[in-house]
């Protein structure tokens, strides 16, 4: 990125973490995913479950193997498990020590907004784990929660799709159309406006676009 990019990025996330603060949320600006990914294997040390809720951030920092290695034991669902098993592992991971996910859009007044299929991420961001850690790229941020759920209905519910290989029409229109398909994946939106009293939520913001 460009010094001056880089800078603003900066500034815009130092603003948000103070917004989020407020919010009763504990907040930290990581300059690189990098220097993110470390702060978060230093916090988990060794011995801990850790659930997952499905983050491409998460993965793309190569996280769940380096979480491992360091002797902790991932609680996640995975592609084609049955649906009882998945259900376990839902419920597991929202008993985790930490559990990890991301936002689709952490708005500039220090809010955080979820779209789900299934709600397990959701739910378990609200209340569960003993502590929740919230990864975002700049790429995350929004003005507002009007922008936030337009950003979570059309950038990252389309990424999803295609990710997903799901033929749903907004992959074909380019935009959410707000359908009715079998195969839709957006069904719940989880708004955090502040933090819930008994869950320990730390927000990483990272200046480094990740994930969608
Ligand atoms: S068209 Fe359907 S699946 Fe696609 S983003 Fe909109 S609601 Fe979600």
């Amino acid at each position: 990125m460009e010094d001056r990019i880089v800078e603003l990025g900066m500034k815009l996330l130092e603003n948000t973490a103070k917004a989020l603060r407020a919010n009763n949320f504990s907040a930290e600006v990581h300059a690189s995913g990098a220097e993110a990914a470390a702060a978060l294997l230093r916090l988990a040390g060794s011995g801990k479950r850790i659930g997952l809720g499905g983050s491409m951030t998460v993965a793309s920092l190569g996280l769940p193997a380096a979480l491992e290695k360091a002797g902790n034991t991932i609680v996640t669902h995975s592609h084609g498990m049955p649906a009882e098993e998945r259900r376990a592992v839902w419920l597991a991971a929202q008993a985790s020590d930490i559990y990890l996910a991301s936002p689709q859009a952490v708005t500039l007044d220090g809010k955080l907004l979820f779209v789900d299929s299934n709600g397990n991420r959701g739910a378990a961001v609200i209340y569960g784990p003993r502590k929740i850690v919230l990864l975002a790229g700049v790429n995350k941020l929004a003005r507002d929660e009007q922008q936030g759920l337009w950003r979570a209905r059309n950038v990252a519910a389309i990424a999803n799709n295609l990710r997903l290989a799901k033929d749903n029409p907004c992959v074909k229109a380019g935009r959410c159309v707000d359908c009715a398909s079998p195969s839709r994946i957006c069904n719940q939106v989880t708004t955090l406006w502040k933090r819930p009293w008994s869950s320990d939520i730390l927000v990483m913001l990272i200046n480094e676009e990740l994930g969608y």
